[in-house]
């Protein structure tokens, strides 16, 4: 399966860790780190994964001093290690100082949206810089800037090896950048000069910054003539340089794995039929829920345990699930309701979704089994693709069983589902960037659902938005085209042509919806 997997262990310049490698590689590192926590299903990491390629093939030679890593929490093994790194979104990017002593969780990578290669560039020298002087990579030669009277002694003396200076401003990262383009080189220094000594730049000749002085082994010295002031351009040059070589290095050691067997097979393909709905994607995705997406939630309280109680109320209630998941909802719905307290640690309530209660007819699948919302490629489909199912369900069941919500408070608001939808991917949805959006469509004619048939149309025609606006994204499965739907095959009566122009019959598709999310279009196929 590894070939398709985001990141390529080998084949990519970077570092693909999991549960059983990620601590020991950054556990007294001698090297920095900046590691990517994503998803292999979210969005926004596909969309990213080139540039964070670009990134650590741009800063290859650097990684004696820091490394680029990468950890998919979308895997399953490596579930409870995401949480352990408090995880809550992908894509989270945490830095890792070297020769850490015991456990971190890192420093968090605050640059908000703007995830340039080159910004994330300069946030690596600035994490190196921050080091304290003994804990600094022994690989990373020192960044600050020497005074220029430290250079004038250098010059007409015989040395084994080459001296570059950049002279370049306080705020430039050029000179940072060729010192550690260097660093695996030999035969050369390369330092940093601010061009604060306007004297000392003018017997040199410098007119414009950045650029670069060099002196020889032999202690003559001189300004080198490049054809543009780039990093890359004075890197090259001096790579380029008589007798300087790349320094003869031991690959870095990949860190070894636990006895685990290398990646997840591919798992076989499940025949399914598109016009029903399967109990193991609606499992599989609330154990998911359950125990993976809420389980990077240390506590809930305020805002976040109210929105979790409302789920579960709604959900026991509405969810046309079989026997031991629908009193496992309600046994954690009474215990939520019976609890005073308005903080509630998540592991109280894993263990109560985790307890053994199997012989008591209490238990949800622990297995990811995805049939109706399996991909072609491992990180494709699955949980959000559950998600929207599970949400369409509940808003179905409402509008077909609208008793059921009676003595729960919730029974005279046709939004309910929706309401708990809304609040649900705002608190919890892994991918931060999909809630904005919902959150922008909610805000806009959330309000004006009046009825809870009105609930079930709101929701198929923000899913069709979204599948419009996803369409020909990199995350689209390839096997799985973002199509307005239901598309004609499904229900023909839904579309209509009006003066030669589609647009959909509101009354069909209401009723197709309820057929189609209703609990007697389930099958149980692959469940457990
Ligand atoms: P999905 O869109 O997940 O649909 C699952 C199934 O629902 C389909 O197979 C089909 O059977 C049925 N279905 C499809 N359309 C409708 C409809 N209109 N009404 C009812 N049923 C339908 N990904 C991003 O990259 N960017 C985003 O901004 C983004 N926002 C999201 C917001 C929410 C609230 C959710 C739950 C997910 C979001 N996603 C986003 C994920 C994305 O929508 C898909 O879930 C993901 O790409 C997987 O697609 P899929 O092919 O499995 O189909």
């Amino acid at each position: 399966g590894e070939a398709a997997r985001l990141y390529r262990p080998g084949e990519d310049p970077l570092t693909v860790l999991e549960a059983g490698t990620v601590r020991r590689a950054l556990l007294n590192s001698s090297a920095a780190w900046v590691l990517q926590f994503y998803s292999s299903s979210c969005g926004h990491c596909i969309g990213f994964a080139p540039t964070w390629r670009a990134l650590a093939g741009d800063v290859k030679d650097w990684e004696s001093a820091i490394r680029i890593g990468v950890l998919d929490c979308g895997e399953e093994e490596n579930y409870k290690t995401c949480k352990e790194y408090g995880i809550l979104y992908y894509p989270t990017f945490r830095y890792f100082k070297a020769f850490t002593k015991q456990f971190t969780t890192g420093e968090n990578y605050k640059a908000g949206s703007d995830r340039e290669l080159q910004t994330v560039r300069q946030m690596m020298i600035d994490f190196l810089q921050n080091h304290s002087q003994e804990s600094r990579p022994p690989a990373c030669p020192p960044l600050d800037p020497i005074p220029s009277s430290e250079i004038a002694s250098l010059f007409d003396k015989n040395s084994r090896h080459y001296t570059a200076i950049v002279v370049e401003s306080s705020n430039s990262y050029v000179g940072r950048e060729v010192i550690l383009d260097l660093i695996q080189y030999e035969n050369i220094m390369v330092r940093r000069v601010l061009n604060s000594d306007k004297a000392f730049l003018e017997k040199l000749g410098i007119t414009s910054i950045p650029s670069c002085y060099l002196i020889y082994p032999n202690g003559s010295h001189g300004l080198i003539n490049i054809l543009k002031p780039l990093r890359s351009f004075f890197s090259s040059y001096l790579k380029s340089l008589p007798g300087v070589r790349r320094k003869l290095v031991s690959q870095l050691p990949l860190p070894k794995k636990q006895n685990k067997q290398d990646g997840t097979e591919i798992k076989a393909w499940k025949e399914f039929d598109k016009a029903k709905l399967y109990m193991a994607d609606l499992e599989s995705g609330l154990h998911y829920l359950l125990r993976v997406e809420l389980a990077t939630h240390k506590t809930l309280e305020g805002a976040e345990l109210k929105t979790f109680k409302d789920f579960v109320t709604v959900i026991a209630k509405l969810f046309p699930g079989r026997q031991p998941v629908v009193k496992l909802l309600e046994t954690l719905q009474e215990w939520l309701v019976s609890l005073p307290l308005d903080k509630i640690p998540y592991d109280a309530i894993l263990d109560l979704v985790n307890n053994k209660m199997r012989i008591s007819g209490i238990f949800l699948t622990t297995h990811v089994q995805w049939v109706g919302c399996q991909g072609s490629r491992p990180e494709l489909r699955g949980y959000t693709c559950s998600l929207w199912k599970l949400f369409h369900t509940l808003t179905v069941q409402a509008a077909v069983r609208p008793k059921a919500l009676i003595n729960t408070g919730f029974e005279d608001n046709p939004q309910v589902v929706l309401q708990i939808m809304r609040r649900y991917i705002q608190h919890f949805f892994g991918c931060k960037a999909c809630a904005q959006h919902f959150e922008e469509m909610a805000k806009e004619s959330m309000d004006s659902v009046k009825t809870l048939d009105k609930a079930v149309l709101w929701l198929w025609e923000k899913h069709n938005v979204v599948n419009d606006r996803l369409a020909g994204d990199p995350s689209e499965d390839p096997k799985f085209p973002k199509v307005q739907w239901p598309t004609p095959d499904l229900c023909p009566e839904c579309h209509d042509e009006i003066k030669g122009l589609h647009s959909w019959n509101e009354a069909q598709v209401l009723q197709f919806l309820k057929h189609h999310y209703h609990n007697e279009n389930i099958l149980y196929k692959y469940t457990e």
